[in-house]
């Protein structure tokens, strides 16, 4: 056992049980409970049908289908909200696989993740959407550019809007940066979570102004 698991005992985040040295960060029986969405592997998958008629995207993925209260949802409340960003990278490294092993990714230019607004990000510390896209890129082999999109207002809590005021609410909430620099590009568009999608429909609105640009969208999760 190493010394740092006798100081700092490493906790699964869905069960609540101590972790055994030969575990990472999930206990093996979470791991192997994970509800896996399959999306990588067909078309017409439930985040594309989400999406449709809202933006025209090539293709979605997610890892895992989240719930109020299940599983998925305690995974992302402990890299969103309790600092645990190993888990993030983590689970970003195994959304990573399955997309590099379907070869669901062939062909995009560029990661992109969906940018936190600055005071945001100051006052959590990290950009969950930046972790998994690293992870991601790692993966993939594709590069990140995490400083093209930029947030330029501050969102308040979307959670009590419906799915009409959200996608208001974020309506020209992002902007490129160098704009010429994406045309003719293909884009994967990152994000933790996907719900009614307005925060990933607002970003892919402003990057498909540029001429012949194609985007797929990944998330971590995919809320039904
Ligand atoms: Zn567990």
């Amino acid at each position: 056992m190493y010394l740092s698991d006798i100081i700092l005992p490493r906790y699964c985040p869905v069960c609540g049980r101590v972790l055994l040295r030969k575990e990472n960060y999930l206990c093996l029986h979470c791991l192997a409970d994970l509800p896996y969405s399959y999306f990588w592997s067909y078309r017409g998958n439930a985040a594309e049908l989400s999406l449709e008629g809202k933006i025209s995207v090539d293709k979605a993925a997610s890892l895992l289908i989240y719930r109020e209260n299940s599983p998925c949802s305690k995974i992302v409340q402990a890299f969103k909200y309790k600092h645990r960003t190993g888990l993030c990278r983590y689970m970003g490294d195994m959304l990573g696989g399955k997309l590099a092993e379907s070869g669901w990714a062939k062909g995009y230019d560029y990661i992109i993740p969906v940018p936190l607004h600055p005071l945001k990000r100051w006052v959590r510390g990290y950009n969950q959407a930046e972790i998994i896209s690293r992870a991601l890129g790692a993966r993939l082999e594709i590069p990140v550019l995490k400083d093209q999109l930029v947030r330029r207002r501050y969102t308040t809590s979307q959670t009590r809007k419906n799915a009409a005021e959200r996608l208001s609410g974020m309506e020209g909430a992002f902007r490129l940066r160098k704009r010429g620099f994406f045309e003719g590009k293909s884009l994967l568009l990152v994000d933790d979570v996907m719900t009614t999608g307005a925060t990933l429909v607002s970003c892919a609105n402003e990057i498909l102004k540029m001429d012949n640009c194609r985007i797929g969208i990944v998330t971590l999760a995919f809320a039904e």
